[in-house]
């Protein structure tokens, strides 16, 4: 029997939809999804789910969810638009009890920020007696979302949400196969795109990787019971250690007996996403056993050979995202590094807006330049990428209305050029301030007085990894998926739908 908050209706104080109006202070990539999943009967699952979440945060703010349950064959589900903090108090965390349980934090790579996107998704399907009921945790994009959604439709499946997400969890609960394994295995080969998933049932937890491994997902041991995360930070929060990453096409099974592993599915390569390591995942996460802290620092010092800025006199970083490269930028030129900017910490986005009073300080919401550091000063102004170039040309404004001579822009990853169709919110060319620009005059358009990007070839070297093994598409152009194409945007399932243009 299934028990659940699945609510057709956002709790109150909660209830917020695509169309209130927010105040978005980030200009990088958008993250995607951060997932996680643990089976430990004897432990409070539903805790250390919040824990692993809140260490996951940074993968998505828009929205959080738990689903737990009991081997007695409740499945507890709680999701709402929100942090993690915001999501869940103590209250929550008592009701949802069990011995095994899933989390997710998102931001809305499929589907527009609605209540009814959020997840784990939990979907029931089959006759009494023979009835499947599982909740679902996906990290990635569908790049044949709409030709499945459009098939599940005319078997008369119904959907209650814009998700593609929600896809997979229909496929598996309506899967005839005896094993969640066995019907893993099979409905993995018809998905097509990146998926990083976690799934339960009532009596066990399933991870499993897409083909390509574009999204990491790692396994992790707390004493004598296991656990998945899409980064291993989520496995140091609640005191479990990094067993490895999942391989991609890799199905992992735990249960009562422990662990159980088998491939699923092959691809001629692998894909991960080189913006893991640039960007996406936390520092002190380790993904193909690199530590990306000292990735990014090695980024910077090979920044500072390929493009030095011989006038200059001073490092800074753009905090936090820049902190590292700017350390390995300063190391490998001989220049001093200190701080530029506070950064206010607590702000990702408001939902409150400024008011025209307010407005024209825009970024001083979260930067405030430091004019006694800055002041007089020829600047290195070290930042790990620039996708609409708003939030930089506003960082060279304030520094030099705080007295800086020169602002050197140096970057710790390639122009970004090329739309994401695996998980990350860069959709279109057009929104990209190095499209159709030289490297020149993106740095006229930002004000700077200089800007240089780190090579491809010296990303790879900076992160010891081989480029066949990984995606670089929107660098490069050279999408690693067969059949990616530009009409899979965010939103492509939502306008497919005849309720979309309501
Ligand atoms: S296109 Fe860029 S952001 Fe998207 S998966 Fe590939 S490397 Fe990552």
């Amino acid at each position: 029997m299934l028990r659940s908050l699945f609510a057709p209706l956002p709790p109150q104080g909660l209830r917020m939809t695509a169309h209130q109006p927010t105040l978005d202070l980030r200009d990088g990539p958008r993250d995607e999804c951060g997932v996680f999943g643990i089976f430990a009967p004897g432990h409070d699952v539903a805790r250390l789910a919040y824990f692993a979440l809140y260490a996951l945060q940074h993968r998505g703010q828009e929205s959080a969810g738990i689903a737990a349950a009991d081997r007695d064959g409740y499945i507890i589900t709680q999701r709402a638009l929100g942090l993690v903090s915001q999501v869940f108090k103590e209250h929550d965390l008592r009701a949802l009890g069990g011995e095994l349980a899933i989390g997710h934090v998102r931001y809305s790579t499929t589907g527009s920020n609605q209540w009814e996107n959020s997840q784990p998704v939990h979907r029931s399907a089959g006759a009494a007696g023979n009835r499947r009921e599982l909740a679902l945790a996906h990290n990635g994009n569908l790049i044949n979302a709409v030709e499945l959604h459009s098939e599940l439709r005319e078997q008369g499946v119904g959907f209650s949400s814009t998700s593609d997400s929600e896809i997979i969890a229909a496929m598996l609960a309506a899967h005839p196969a005896a094993s969640i394994e066995d019907a893993i295995a099979d409905v993995v080969p018809r998905l097509q795109g990146a998926f990083s998933i976690v799934v339960m049932t009532k009596d066990r937890i399933c991870g499993f990787r897409d083909p390509a491994g574009i999204r990491p997902l790692a396994l992790g041991r707390l004493g004598d019971r296991y656990c998945l995360a899409s980064e291993s930070c989520a496995f140091d929060i609640i005191g479990a250690e990094l067993i490895r990453d999942v391989l991609p096409g890799e199905l992992v099974s735990i249960d009562d007996d422990g662990i159980r592993t088998r491939m699923v599915a092959e691809s001629s390569r692998e894909a991960l996403c080189v913006f893991e390591h640039i960007y996406f995942a936390r520092p002190d996460s380790r993904i193909g056993g690199v530590s990306l802290q000292a990735a990014r620092g090695r980024m910077g010092e090979l920044l500072a050979r390929e493009s030095p800025a011989p006038t200059a006199d001073l490092v800074i970083a753009v905090p936090d995202s820049g902190n590292a490269a700017a350390r390995g930028f300063a190391r490998a030129s001989g220049l001093p590094q200190d701080d530029g900017f506070v950064k206010n910490r607590y702000v990702a986005r408001t939902f409150i807006q400024p008011g025209q009073e307010l407005r024209k300080q825009g970024l001083r919401l979260k930067f405030n330049p430091l004019p006694e550091i800055v002041g007089g000063k020829r600047l290195v102004v070290v930042d790990d990428s620039i996708v609409r170039g708003n939030t930089t040309r506003q960082i060279v404004g304030m520094l030099r209305d705080a007295g800086a001579l020169e602002v050197h822009l140096r970057i710790s990853a390639p122009p970004i050029r090329h739309p994401c169709f695996y998980g990350i919110d860069m959709h279109t060319r057009e929104e990209m301030v190095a499209h159709g620009r030289t490297v020149q005059e993106v740095s006229e358009h930002l004000g700077a007085d200089s800007l240089a990007y780190l090579s491809l070839a010296g990303v790879y070297e900076a992160i010891g990894g081989e480029r066949s093994r990984h995606c670089d598409a929107c660098f490069s152009g050279e999408y690693p998926l067969e059949g990616t194409d530009e009409t899979q945007s965010k939103l492509a399932l939502e306008a497919s739908l005849p309720m979309a243009s309501a």
